[in-house]
């Protein structure tokens, strides 16, 4: 049994984390700010007496004694990070060097929730890890995107430097329950719009692409490579190569919930990448892992969760 930090742990990955880090028999302690998690996303955890959550923001020190970190805090939808973009950029770097000073002092190994937005809009697809990303510094997403690079590069320096056991995953787009319902991301927009039976906001032309993990395929792999012997580093990319326009998945969210909605265009948001897909190739050779959930089925789960969410009590 290990004592392990997740930062960020009651946002929508983290939340699932904490859930299978407990049900492995370690104990948990789940450090987040509530920027854009919440408490009811580990309401049930609460119970259990190896769960412990506190309340703090990882841009300031923590002294905790723990053998493994999960480094997750950071808002992860543009609409959030964008809000305050210097307390994004804040949170991933100092949050980064906070959490890095307590993984040397604790000589702990430490797993950062790296991105695929550090390559930008790629002109490399699919993208492997060796690809060193498109993007631009001074836009609206590089709070984010600059932030999640800067994170990495302390990661790798703390290593060098003070031989810090390190595993960064790079994340493509994941979804699952406990999504956040107004957070602007596709999955969850899409849904919750079908499920109201308002229009469903298809952005440009809808021929952009992306590629979806479920959720508890993702946290399978973070623990498969936080279990790897000290020479696995990362960056490895997490995420599932099944690659869908955002056409076809308004199509299937349509299908699936059988709504009556239509879809309706809306304006291309800036620097928004217009194709991105996993190259897995280093998880499946490094880990062993890969995804097993489709999205059909993926989608079936997520919508019962967002179905759940807009009928309960909460809705009222
Ligand atoms: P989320 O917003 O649900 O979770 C982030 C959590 O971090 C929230 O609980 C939030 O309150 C907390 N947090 C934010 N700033 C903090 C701070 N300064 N101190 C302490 N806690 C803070 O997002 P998520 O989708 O669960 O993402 C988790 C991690 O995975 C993030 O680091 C994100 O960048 C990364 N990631 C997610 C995706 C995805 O598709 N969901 C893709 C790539 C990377
Ligand atoms: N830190 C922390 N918890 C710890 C150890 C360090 O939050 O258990 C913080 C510390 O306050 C510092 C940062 O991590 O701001 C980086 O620590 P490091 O030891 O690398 O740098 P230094 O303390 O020498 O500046
Ligand atoms: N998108 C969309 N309608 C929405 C929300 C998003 O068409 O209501 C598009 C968006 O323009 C992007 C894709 O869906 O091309 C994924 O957007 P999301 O914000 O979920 O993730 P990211 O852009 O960070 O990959």
């Amino acid at each position: 049994m290990k004592r392990i930090l997740v930062t960020g742990g009651a946002g929508f990955i983290g939340s699932h984390l904490c859930e299978r880090l407990l049900d492995q028999g370690h104990e948990v302690l789940c450090v987040d700010n509530f920027y854009t998690g919440a408490r009811r996303n580990v309401a049930h955890l609460l119970a259990n007496s190896n769960f412990e959550l506190m309340r703090h923001d990882v841009t300031f020190p923590l002294f905790v004694e723990v053998d493994e970190i999960y480094n997750l805090a950071c808002p992860a939808s543009p609409i959030h990070y964008q809000y305050d973009p210097v307390q994004t950029t804040k949170t991933s770097v100092h949050g980064a060097i906070n959490m890095l000073g307590l993984a040397k002092r604790r000589r702990a190994k430490i797993f950062q929730a790296s991105t695929s937005e550090v390559y930008g809009d790629p002109t490399v697809h699919p993208q492997p890890e060796e690809y060193w990303g498109n993007v631009n510094p001074i836009g609206f997403r590089s709070c984010y995107d600059e932030g999640k690079r800067c994170a990495e590069t302390l990661f790798f320096d703390y290593h060098r430097q003070h031989k810090v056991r390190i595993k960064v995953a790079r994340i493509f787009n994941t979804y699952g329950p406990r999504m956040h319902p107004n957070d602007g991301r596709v999955v969850s927009n899409f849904i919750v719009q079908a499920l109201k039976g308002e229009p469903i906001t298809l952005y440009g032309d809808g021929l952009q692409t992306r590629s979806f993990c479920f959720v508890d395929d993702l946290v399978e792999g973070f623990l498969r490579l936080m279990d790897t012997g000290d020479e696995v580093t990362g960056p490895i990319n997490l995420g599932n190569p099944g690659e869908f326009t955002m056409r076809e998945l308004a199509e299937k969210v349509v299908e699936l919930t059988g709504t009556g909605s239509d879809i309706e265009h809306r304006p291309l948001p800036q620097d928004d990448p217009k194709q991105r897909q996993p190259n897995i190739d280093k998880a499946r050779e490094v880990l062993g892992w890969q995804p097993t959930i489709q999205l059909e089925e993926g989608l079936r789960k997520t919508i019962a969760y967002f179905d759940g969410l807009l009928s309960g009590p909460a809705a009222a």
